[in-house]
């Protein structure tokens, strides 16, 4: 973060417990219907997490604890005669007669298997190369991209709490905001009270914005992202590139902001009060960004209707809570990566790939889940159904 250097195997979103380890860790789901809630959250607690996450209604775990919950969980799955393969990548399949034996790792070993389960994240974009490079099935779908948005955390919680300074046994006050601008949707997305903007980005030449915070969420900004659905509407002049088109117009907004930020992992950034008057800020307030911001004309650099509708739903939020909007506040882009651009089809009853049998696409990057809670109840039915195919 300090350096501004992206290791492309090893960072916010790959490693050990995926991008869960690093993630804020709020539990808040609305995936209730899709399997036990409950259950994902014990499994949590049996690893290290506080007992209080099975009573709070927005349970929240912290970035700072979750490393140690992760590797409590790797010790369970060695103690029940599973491995785990560190340093391991996954690059290609091994499939014959349509159907899935195995996987290569690092290009020329491989690990045979009857059942495969892929939960490589919405991030893994040399998995859906293979799945290119194989024509094996795979779909486009929306999703919504933006900006992060910084406010102090102590106006913030002024807003909230209708108070001017917030009481000490109060916790950091968080919101949620949504709104329909032009017949679509822009929302706030994984907003984090007391917490920090970090660098998400896989690769070098990228920018990914996202935000994290820790348990006791003591920081002086409060920051969330700032998103408008895309669909295919947004990446018409992208249309031959077929079902990627969307994964290229995330590409092309990263290294956009990549290079208006000159670099290093530095973010371009604006006041929101000038982003809405399309001037450029002649300085920014201090961010919790470590790598750094510079000013730029973030109502330029973004696509046109994506600026446009951020502009309007900011004055809408203000109505929702007054004092939202404030030159004390600033956007940094660009916030990219919500869900994934792509899906990958598999049958509702089995689970498995449309064209592959016994192979399970899983998780966010298949496009079956948005977030922790979500990926883990994703997660325990495709075990299920992986664990009756091969016993079958
Ligand atoms: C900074 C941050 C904050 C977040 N905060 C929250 C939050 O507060 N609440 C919430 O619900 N969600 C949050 N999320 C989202 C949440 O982390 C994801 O939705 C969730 O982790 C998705 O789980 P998954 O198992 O589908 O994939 P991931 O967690 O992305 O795991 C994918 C795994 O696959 C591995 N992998 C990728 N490619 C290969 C390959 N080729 N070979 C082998 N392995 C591979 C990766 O190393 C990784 O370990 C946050 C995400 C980030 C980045």
């Amino acid at each position: 973060m300090q350096e501004g250097i992206v290791n492309s195997d090893s960072n916010y979103c790959f490693g050990e417990g995926g991008a869960g380890t690093y993630s804020d860790g709020k539990l808040y789901t609305r995936s209730n219907k899709r399997g036990n809630v409950n259950r994902i959250i014990d499994v949590l607690i049996h690893h290290g997490a506080n007992e209080e996450i099975r009573i709070d209604s927005h349970p929240h775990i912290g970035s700072n604890k979750l490393p140690k919950i992760i590797q409590s969980k790797r010790e369970t799955i060695q103690n029940c005669n599973g491995e785990i393969h560190f340093e391991k990548k996954v690059t290609d399949f091994i499939i014959n007669q349509n159907k899935i034996n195995g996987v290569i790792v690092n290009e020329n070993e491989e690990i045979l298997g009857d059942a495969v389960i892929l939960a490589t994240g919405h991030s893994a974009r040399d998995i859906y190369e293979i799945f290119r490079k194989r024509e094996l099935a795979i779909e486009s779908k929306s999703f919504a991209m933006g900006v992060r948005i910084e406010h102090p955390q102590a106006l913030i919680d002024s807003i909230q709490y209708h108070s001017k300074t917030r009481h000490e046994n109060l916790p950091a006050s968080n919101y949620s905001l949504a709104c329909q601008v032009d017949n679509k949707g822009v929302y706030s997305f994984c907003m984090c009270p007391g917490g920090i903007i970090i660098p998400a980005s896989t690769d070098e030449n990228e920018l990914v914005l996202n935000g994290m915070s820790v348990s006791k969420r003591n920081s002086p900004f409060a920051n969330s992202g700032l998103v408008v659905e895309v669909n295919v509407n947004d990446w018409k002049h992208l249309s031959m590139h077929k079902e990627f088109a969307g994964l290229m117009f995330q590409k092309e907004m990263e290294s956009l902001a990549f290079n208006s930020g000159g670099g290093k992992q530095i973010a371009p950034a604006q006041r929101i009060t000038d982003f809405v008057s399309q001037k450029i800020s002649k300085n920014i307030p201090k961010s919790s960004y470590v790598p750094g911001t510079v000013s730029s004309p973030l109502h330029d650099i973004l696509p046109k209707d994506i600026s446009r509708r951020l502009r309007k739903s900011l004055i809408i939020f203000n109505q929702r809570m007054k004092g939202y909007y404030t030159e004390e506040a600033q956007i940094l882009a660009v916030e990219s990566r919500t869900s994934s651009p792509l899906r990958i089809p598999r049958d509702r009853e089995t689970l498995m790939h449309i064209g592959v049998s016994g192979l399970f696409p899983s998780g966010e990057g298949a496009g079956y889940a948005g977030g922790i809670v979500s990926a883990a109840i994703d997660g325990e039915r495709c075990a299920e159904q992986a664990f009756n195919f091969v016993i079958k």
